[in-house]
């Protein structure tokens, strides 16, 4: 059962969002009754607004065995469309929700899809990835093993209920551990931190969410007192996650996943949370690093999506003797931590002979005290085959390249360094506060 907390429900908070709160038992009854107008479709998409009717919907949608497509509220109109010619939902759930008498339903089997969800589209135009319910029941229950997660804990965040993130983690999570969600409608340091102040244990972000963490010292108290820091999404930059262990006393635990995989890796809440590494397996993930370092990362386990929707290539080309191919690269550690240094496609640059990852130029940038936001890429170059550019936000006056280009020099080796330096207001971002690299180029 995915949901068992539903099955036999009581009395404590399952989900609390700022204007609404809703214990097991008003949840089991509110979601029944949205199985029961969903009970028959095929497939339904959901404006995933960050309300507690978007958590009614997927949880009615997951007791109908209907597999449900959460959008992004903010979708641009040419993304809307692709997703909805891609999954012709039956349904588009807004405002009002599907209701009837509650119904209980069979379990539905656990390869059934359970979500489509559209990946971040950091690489590409979004594909669907359809998760199956054993993927989740697994995932979640390796995750509470790592985290030492119970019913106890209450998990605050503010992130989008449109991705694995928000949704698969931070939803269905504490729902199949039959803890409570404290969801912030939006994020803020001083929501999180107040939330952390009145009984919260847990807290998921994104990198960028502890990077306004670290600059708003103000707070740091709350996030000190949390069980567990938790980051992912995109890599913690070690800077912001020493700057919030100077603050806090806590270091983040970072956790490495992809919509497609759900989680792959996590420091364990007993295990060394060191800067720049996203732990080892979770029980059941096998993982392999394959070729010379930095490899890339491949997966199998019972964890994995069932296909791309309508992409029978795609999800062909995304497997090797029946591991899944990534994308991103990562080098072991000697006890066996991956450290991510980026992805295949934008991260790894030939230069002078040498692969070079970004994310260690990237992180390298950072502690220099003039460089707020960073990114990395390669770019042609007669001489070098590729050359290092940084794309830097700096604070207060723009040093001159060569003061940022020594820096790397002397931080990391000669031939790493910048070559040219971009000054820019701000990085593109999506709305995982991932960079868009394409869009520098
Ligand atoms: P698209 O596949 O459409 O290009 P995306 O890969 O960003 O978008 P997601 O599935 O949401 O879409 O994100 C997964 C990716 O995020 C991973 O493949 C990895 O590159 C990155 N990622 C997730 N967690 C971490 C982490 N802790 N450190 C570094 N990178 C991470
Ligand atoms: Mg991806």
């Amino acid at each position: 059962m995915l949901l068992p907390a539903l099955a036999t429900p009581s009395s404590k908070i399952a989900l609390r969002f700022p204007d609404r709160e809703l214990t097991y038992e008003q949840l089991a009854v509110e979601a029944r009754r949205v199985a029961y107008g969903l009970v028959g479709k095929r497939r339904v998409a959901v404006w995933a607004r960050s309300t507690p009717e978007t958590c009614l919907v997927i949880v009615g949608a997951l007791l109908a065995g209907v597999p449900v497509v959460p959008l992004n509220p903010k979708i641009g109109e040419k993304e809307l469309a692709h997703i909805l010619a891609d999954s012709t939902p039956d349904l588009v759930v807004d405002d009002e929700l599907p209701h009837g008498e509650p119904v209980d339903l069979p379990e539905p089997d656990g390869e059934a899809p359970a979500l489509i969800v559209y990946t971040s589209g950091t690489t590409g135009p979004p594909k669907g990835v359809v998760l199956p319910r054993r993927a989740l029941a697994t995932n979640l229950d390796a995750l509470a093993r790592a985290w030492e997660w119970t019913e106890d804990d209450v998990v605050v965040h503010g992130l989008p209920l449109f991705h694995v993130h928000g949704l698969g983690i931070g939803v269905l999570g504490p729902l199949r551990r039959g803890g409570t969600v404290h969801h912030l409608g939006s994020f803020s340091v001083a929501k999180a931190a107040q939330a952390l102040a009145s009984g919260g244990t847990m807290m998921f972000g994104v990198p960028t969410m502890y990077h306004r963490i670290a600059a708003e010292p103000e707070h740091a108290a709350a996030f000190g007192k949390a069980r567990l820091l938790v980051s992912g999404s995109a890599a913690l930059p070690a800077s912001v996650h020493e700057r919030i262990e100077q603050l806090t006393g806590q270091r983040v635990v970072e956790r490495y996943g992809m919509t497609e995989t759900l989680m792959n890796t996590s420091v364990r809440a007993d295990g060394d949370r060191r800067p720049g590494t996203v732990g080892l397996p979770l029980d059941g993930v096998e993982v392999r690093v394959v070729g010379e370092e930095p490899g890339e990362i491949e997966v199998r386990g019972p964890n994995l999506f069932l296909e791309y929707l309508n992409r029978p290539d795609a999800t062909g080309g995304a497997f090797h003797d029946g591991w899944f191919r990534t994308g991103d690269l990562a080098v072991v550690e000697p006890d066996g931590y991956l450290r991510i240094v980026g992805r295949r496609a934008t991260d790894l640059i030939k230069s002078g002979g040498y692969k070079i990852g970004a994310g260690e130029i990237e992180n390298a940038l950072l502690e220099h005290p003039s460089v707020v936001e960073v990114a990395v890429t390669g770019e042609p170059d007669e001489d070098l085959g590729e050359r290092v550019v940084a794309w830097v936000v700096a604070r207060g006056e723009a040093p001159a390249p060569e003061v940022l280009s020594d820096h790397v020099a002397r931080l990391l080796s000669p031939h790493k360094r910048p070559r040219v330096v971009r000054y820019l207001e701000a990085l593109p971002r999506n709305d995982m506060g991932k960079v868009l690299k394409r869009e520098l180029r």
